[in-house]
């Protein structure tokens, strides 16, 4: 069993120099990058909607009953579009991953998801009214009809049941009742549902087969789905971990209920991250070793070894502090953007709480920096993280450290209760102003509880932070 009672070294002096790319470049072309990927999706939609019009999709529009039919066709198409787009968008692409991160990729793939799935039921049901000559009564029965005769649908309906599963499951009063595994779990139906639905489209629709134009658009589409699912999610984790040859070296205990453990491994120094980014950690050999949890690195990359800091808020990280040295981890990634390609300007705040703090550190380390050029802002109740290395770092590094101690101000506030008196008169972030004047010139990155994190991010972009200056990423919970 490793020990648990060695103190955190101060790691700052081991951060390996690297190769520096002028701050803003790469912030620059992730926006060309998400400009692209908005331009692309809807000239897609333009694109089906066009060969729907070809096709004389505005002119059956006239008929009650083929108009119907028309609409639900075209419904269809674009709900196929944005399901393939759904998975393009989960599929880790890694020029995505950079451009958007894992927050806003999921805000995407949540609104994505909800407006394909819409569209598919109302898919269904015109396409159905239709094909029943527009009688409603002969719907029902028509709905049997086409399911149980026409090739390819009975699949469909075991796709589309898929697909109603994870809707619900993944609304948010029901996703807040399950656990976090059940609904990943059921959300993996998703691949499933989306691959039934191919055949009803090849065997019943003609629309991937009616002129070269559209099976090119088609199946490239389909092929760009599934080849990125098989090569980021599933072949490149397992050439990377075991490339990487990570083990365990060792746990240490920060504070109650929060260790960290420090990995190393051979081919690390092959690995591109950076400080600020998460990985997806599988520690193996144990009970749970199926289950993957992301952590953020707490400690700049070196090359050599890797640092996550992780609080005990269930079984999965609660188990990493009897973790034995020396066990194999398997990793995905890294992945995120709340790292220096983020960054627009030269100067920084880091708004952390509690573990959130992890990334944080991290970048305060990382970060290419003067003096007076990065503050970090760390809300925490009892007991600060990482004391003795942000010590290090405000006086090796000239970052500015400040405390945001104590129990919430008001119900509303993302401070603690122990500021400068007189401070309950002012609004939050005009107090941190009073510490940080320029906050609003900077960069804001901002990491902790979704809560905690959008009660701040509102505050910042309400007081006038350019959005382009907030990088934030929640631990969800
Ligand atoms: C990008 C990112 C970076 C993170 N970095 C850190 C970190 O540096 N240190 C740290 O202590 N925590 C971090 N977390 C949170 C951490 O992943 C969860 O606390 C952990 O996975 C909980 O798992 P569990 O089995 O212990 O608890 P469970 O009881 O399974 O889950 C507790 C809660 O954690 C969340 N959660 C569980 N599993 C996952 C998962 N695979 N992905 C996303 N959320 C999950 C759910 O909201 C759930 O309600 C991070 C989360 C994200 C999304």
């Amino acid at each position: 069993m490793a020990t648990l009672t060695r103190p955190a070294t101060p790691r700052a002096a081991a951060a390996r120099p690297r190769r520096t790319v002028p701050v803003g470049l790469r912030s620059r072309r992730d926006a060309a990058v998400r400009l692209a990927a908005v331009v692309s999706l809807w000239s897609g939609l333009l694109l089906v909607t066009w060969w729907w019009t070809a096709a004389g999709g505005v002119q059956e529009l006239g008929g009650w009953a083929s108009g119907l039919t028309s609409a639900g066709r075209l419904t269809g198409l674009w709900s196929s579009l944005l399901l393939l787009v759904q998975v393009l968008l989960m599929a880790r692409v890694p020029v995505l991953e950079r451009a958007f991160g894992q927050d806003e990729l999921a805000r995407v793939h949540r609104l994505v998801g909800f407006t394909s799935f819409t569209l598919m039921v109302a898919h269904i049901g015109l396409i159905t009214w239709g094909y029943a000559a527009g009688s409603l009564a002969a719907t029902p029965g028509t709905l049997w009809d086409l399911t149980v005769t026409y090739p390819g649908m009975l699949l469909a309906a075991a796709g589309t049941v898929c697909l109603v599963l994870v809707v619900v499951t993944s609304v948010k009063a029901a996703r807040r009742r399950l656990r976090y595994e059940s609904w990943h779990l059921l959300h993996l139906y998703a691949y499933l549902g989306v691959g039934l639905a191919l055949p009803h489209q090849l065997w019943t629709g003609t629309e991937l087969v009616s002129s070269p134009g559209r099976t090119v658009f088609w199946w490239s589409l389909w092929g760009a789905a599934a080849g990125a699912v098989v090569v980021w999610r599933v072949l490149l984790p397992l050439v990377r971990t075991l490339r990487l040859g990570l083990r365990v070296e060792d746990v240490v205990r920060e504070a109650p209920g929060i260790v960290s453990v420090h990995v190393a491994g051979p081919g690390l120094a092959r690995l591109r991250v950076e400080a600020g980014q998460f990985l997806t950690w599988r520690f193996l050999g144990r009970d749970g070793w199926t289950r993957a949890n992301p952590y953020s690195l707490s400690a700049a990359p070196d090359g050599r070894r890797l640092r996550i800091t992780v609080q005990d808020v269930g079984d999965g990280s609660g188990s990493l502090a009897t973790l034995r040295r020396g066990s194999r981890v398997a990793v995905e990634g890294p992945y995120g953007r709340l790292s220096a390609r983020a960054r627009t300007t030269r100067r920084v705040a880091l708004i952390g709480a509690g573990v959130g703090i992890a990334p944080l550190r991290a970048l305060a380390e990382g970060l290419d920096y003067a003096p007076g050029e990065a503050a970090l802002l760390y809300r925490f109740t009892d007991q600060p993280l990482f004391r003795a290395e942000l010590d290090e770092l405000a006086r090796t590094r000239g970052l500015q450290v400040v405390p945001l101690a104590g129990r919430r101000r008001h119900p509303d506030s993302w401070l603690g209760e122990l500021l400068p008196e007189g401070a309950e008169r002012y609004r939050d972030v005009d107090v941190v102003r009073g510490w940080v004047p320029d906050l609003l010139d900077r960069d804001v990155f901002v990491c902790g509880p979704a809560a905690w994190a959008e009660r701040l991010r509102d505050d910042l972009l309400r007081a006038g932070l350019p959005p382009e200056r907030l990088h934030d990423e929640t631990f969800g919970w």
